[in-house]
């Protein structure tokens, strides 16, 4: 099992410089060169993302307009700061000021669907980004990662900082049993289920031979989700957890699906003791591979988080924004997984990443997503 050193770098530091970074994650993909002509250069493309408070999206948002306005088109990108009538509103002015596309990351994957009725009215299309939105036939495209796979791979991880793997994925060395506590994303994000599901096919034979022990007896999605993804909500779900389930044991693994939660999870943890020689934290895990919890990883504070590069995500959505305005058919390559409760909608999914102390170098510097220095 891992053994955690003393924290180095204060959660709430690490949290304040997760809002204010800014990197070379946010950089201008490769495009080709501008359409000449046609009726589609210059068009409105509406983005909406649904908040600044994590990097991620900052990333995503920005990447995606430097693209499409590379390719001539004018965008107009709005946060909501996952509040849903804010980005209902978005939504609506958008198609009102006339967008000839909308690329939507949804905070509830169900409550745009009169908007979007609205826009298919209009003969605008929809490409949902990063998150499917569901129970309308109003969306044509769907741009994400393998979110099943995110779950795998977090899962995996925890595993491996436990010992019970190794990572190339072959038996480690550990017996256990082990105490570990799951949480989950916002239950109206369909991701969160995906990430849920693929994490639970993963665990649930450790946890039913007893190597894996959740004290706390919290393990369905509906119990361990926090709602909007909120490190506030999970930092105080810990809290309570510590109280309820560990007066007389040790956490020793944390599935956690956010680096947000992570941050919130860990200060839970340091404020009942852990991240010391004595009391290491448990092996926690994350995605999405945020400054912050790059810098806890480096820290042995959280144990993996899960990379998912934002710049091939925008770069594939452009693509798509591109072909459709131009009335062609953009790539996918997947037309079976995404089922929205009313259709199965065509998507192209990007492949997630594990990132370790050992290989973030590898993955995240050298791919040139971070700087070295934006890491220290
Ligand atoms: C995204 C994750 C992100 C989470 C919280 C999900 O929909 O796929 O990358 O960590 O939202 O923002």
């Amino acid at each position: 099992m891992r053994l955690a050193k003393l924290a180095t770098v204060p959660i709430g530091l690490a949290m304040a410089l997760a809002m204010t970074a800014c990197g070379s994650a946010t950089k201008t993909v490769d495009q080709e060169a501008a359409p000449s002509a046609g009726s589609a250069t210059g068009a409105l493309v509406g983005v909406t993302m649904p908040t600044k408070s994590s990097e991620r999206w900052i990333h995503d948002g920005d990447n995606v307009k430097s693209s499409l306005e590379k390719l001539g088109y004018k965008v107009d990108l709005q946060y909501a700061e996952n509040d849903i009538p804010t980005q209902v509103n978005q939504i609506e002015n958008q198609i009102t000021k006339g967008a000839k596309l909308l690329i939507i990351a949804s905070i509830d994957g169900t409550a745009i669907t009169t908007q979007l009725q609205q826009a298919a009215d209009a003969k605008i299309p929809v490409i949902a980004y990063d998150r499917l939105i569901r129970n309308t036939p109003n969306v044509d495209y769907y741009a994400t990662f393998d979110n099943h796979k995110v779950g795998v791979q977090q899962a995996t991880s925890l595993l491996v900082g436990l010992g019970l793997k190794k990572a190339d994925g072959s038996d480690g060395d550990a017996k256990g049993p082990f105490n570990i506590e799951i949480f989950a994303g916002s239950p109206d994000d369909n991701n969160a289920t995906f990430f849920y599901n693929g994490a639970m096919e993963v665990l649930k034979p450790y946890i039913d031979k007893g190597t894996l022990v959740v004290k706390s007896g919290e393990t369905d999605f509906k119990t361990v989700a926090i709602l909007r993804w909120d490190p506030a909500t999970a930092q105080k779900r810990m809290e309570d957890l510590i109280t309820k389930a560990y007066s007389d044991a040790k956490v020793q693994g944390v599935l956690s699906p956010y680096d947000g939660l992570s941050i919130g999870i860990l200060s839970a943890l340091k404020s009942s003791g852990y991240g010391t020689a004595d009391q290491p934290y448990p092996v926690v895990t994350g995605q999405d591979a945020e400054v912050a919890s790059v810098k806890s990883i480096i820290a042995d504070e959280q144990y993996a988080t899960i990379y998912k590069d934002t710049r091939k995500l925008a770069e594939v959505t452009v693509k798509m924004a591109d072909a459709v305005l131009k009335g062609g058919k953009p790539e996918v390559n997947n037309t079976t997984d995404y089922d929205n409760g009313n259709k199965v909608v065509p998507s192209y999914l990007l492949e997630p990443v594990v990132v370790y102390k050992d290989n973030y170098k590898q993955i995240l510097v050298d791919s040139g997503y971070y700087t070295e220095d934006q890491l220290k």
